[in-house]
């Protein structure tokens, strides 16, 4: 199976001397093609840390972190973001969508950056919006759509053209409990798709639609659990 993400003896130190902090220690991670991982953790245990090294926005202080097989340590800063523009998803907490943008044009924005062409861009966007079921919201502007619409549009903006690896940093937490579970069926067809999707969540019921669940705290990985024991040791995490 086609590894997408690839972290090895991870560590991640912010700032340095006396102030500075290990906000990861000794990960290791591996998230193939068609596998969907959940990260859960207390607040501060590095979750957010964890996803913007998989996503190449973040350089580990030590270990290695491959992306679609290029290590992301060894590429200078213009090199990750054309791999990131290429092959990763991000899906940020607040929707981080452009207000001054229709959502055909949000969606399109990645495509644009990446070099294609206007048209073929909106098409892109068209099928993107067309899979999170808002195609006939094309022309609205974000404040003319509901904070759950909103989050679909950060979706399809994230899975337009052929990104495989999807990263989502809690992306329920602004949802109501019923939209919240449209965007988790989202992310599991992306990964049945042949996709690999990690997400960032302290909702156990959410973690219950990944195949792994891997617990941090203090920035080590405590703990993981496959689909079938996920529901059980969830009950016993705080
Ligand atoms: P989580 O997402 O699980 O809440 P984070 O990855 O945001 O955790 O943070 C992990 C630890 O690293 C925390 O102690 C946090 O204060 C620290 N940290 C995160 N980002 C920075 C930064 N840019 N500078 C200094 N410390 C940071
Ligand atoms: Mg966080």
């Amino acid at each position: 199976m086609t590894v997408l993400l690839q972290m090895t003896d991870v560590r991640r130190v912010h700032g340095r001397g006396g102030a500075s902090v290990t906000a990861l220690d000794n990960i290791d991670l591996v998230v193939s093609a068609g596998e969907f991982v959940a990260v859960m953790g207390p607040s501060g245990s590095g979750k957010s840390t964890l996803l913007h090294l998989a996503g190449g926005l973040d350089t580990p202080s030590s270990g290695s972190v491959g992306v679609a097989g290029l290590d992301i340590g060894s590429l200078g800063g213009s090199a990750r973001a054309a791999l990131r523009r290429k092959h990763v998803g991000y899906v940020f907490q607040d929707f981080n969508l452009l207000p001054t943008l229709t959502a055909g044009e949000n969606v399109a924005l990645p495509r644009e950056l990446d070099g294609v062409r206007r048209h073929q861009a909106r098409r892109d966007a068209r099928t993107a919006l067309r899979e999170v079921d808002l195609a006939d919201m094309i022309d609205r502007f974000p404040d003319e759509m509901s904070g759950g619409q909103q989050q679909r549009v950060a979706i399809a903006r994230a899975l337009v053209g052929d990104r495989r690896l999807v990263l989502a940093d809690e992306p329920t937490g602004a949802l109501d409990s019923a939209t919240g579970e449209l965007v988790l069926a989202l992310l599991r067809s992306r990964a049945d798709a042949g996709s690999a999707v990690v997400l960032v969540t302290h909702e156990a019921r959410h973690a219950a639609w990944a195949d792994r669940v891997v617990f941090l705290r203090d920035g080590r990985m405590v703990d993981t659990a496959g689909r079938d024991d996920a529901a059980s040791l969830l009950v016993t995490q705080p």
